[in-house]
């Protein structure tokens, strides 16, 4: 197990199925890299939240797709573990907080800037620039193993309303690993099939404001939290929509000074 699988899966207070036995984690040293666990027969299941920062270190490549811009570079990334929900069934019956240090890795990434004028349609028809942003990140990570040969839990996902020193919408999918694995770099390549892929997705599903099958992440650090279906159809529509002619205006890397990472502790 790795420190990041670790942290989600083995802190103090979370529930870990193994061979089906239920056992409660009793303690986690981070100095001796162990963890015990108590056997349980218990009702109820732990989910971790978590808060993701990421900076771009160097923009690799960019290509624009439907007038949106779209990168590929090495990011790094930060995820730290607040707390976690104790949930049976759907309810939730308890939050615990979790002192955990954050986990930096660098690794790659691709990014989407929506055009201003998605922007000003998703305001036009009320609908939740963030929600639709974040639905259509959970859209595009839930339908890339299906492109790219990896598993959801491989790749990770941050995206924002306003990001950077521009305050742009943003929309970034990395891969989990240290130095990345090439997921990243191969749905890159195949974005307009991953955005058409994901716009599908969401707008076959017959939920009404989202669901498991479409929008909803069993893995979001943010409780999944805000989504907007509307807004995502819109989002991943405009990548999706008649080609029209435009200039790749370029995107600029933000160079950030960071410390070497993590590594694989567990
Ligand atoms: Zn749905
Ligand atoms: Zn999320």
């Amino acid at each position: 197990m790795d420190r990041g699988q670790a942290f989600r899966e083995a802190h103090k207070g979370a529930i870990m199925l193994h061979q089906g036995e239920t056992y409660v984690v009793s303690e986690m040293d981070l100095e001796t890299h162990t963890v015990r666990v108590t056997e349980s027969d218990v009702d109820y299941y732990t989910q971790p939240l978590k808060v993701v920062d990421l900076s771009i270190i160097q923009t690799l490549e960019t290509r624009v797709i439907k007038g949106a811009r779209c990168a590929y570079g090495d990011v790094e990334v930060t995820e730290q573990y607040t707390s976690y929900k104790i949930k049976r069934k759907d309810t939730i019956i308890g939050v615990e907080p979790l002192v955990l240090p954050p986990i930096t890795f660098r690794t790659k990434a691709f990014w989407v800037i929506p055009t201003p004028d998605t922007g000003q349609r998703l305001a036009g028809s009320k609908l939740d620039p963030a929600g639709g942003l974040h639905g259509a990140e959970h859209a595009v990570i839930a339908i890339m193993p299906l492109h790219v040969m990896c598993d959801r839990w491989d790749i990770g996902g941050l995206s924002s309303p306003g990001f950077g020193e521009n305050c742009e919408p943003v929309i970034f999918v990395y891969d989990g690993y240290e130095g990345g694995i090439g997921l990243a770099e191969k749905a890159y390549e195949i974005l307009p099939d991953i955005f058409s892929s994901a716009h599908e997705l969401i707008q076959d599903c017959g939920c009404d404001e989202g669901c498991p099958s479409c929008i909803y992440s069993p893995k979001c650090g943010n409780d999944n939290q805000p989504l907007d279906k509307q807004a995502a159809i819109l989002v991943l529509g405009d990548l999706c929509s008649p080609p029209e002619k435009s200039e790749c205006p370029g995107i600029s890397a933000e160079s950030v000074q960071a410390s070497s990472s993590s590594g694989n502790f567990f």
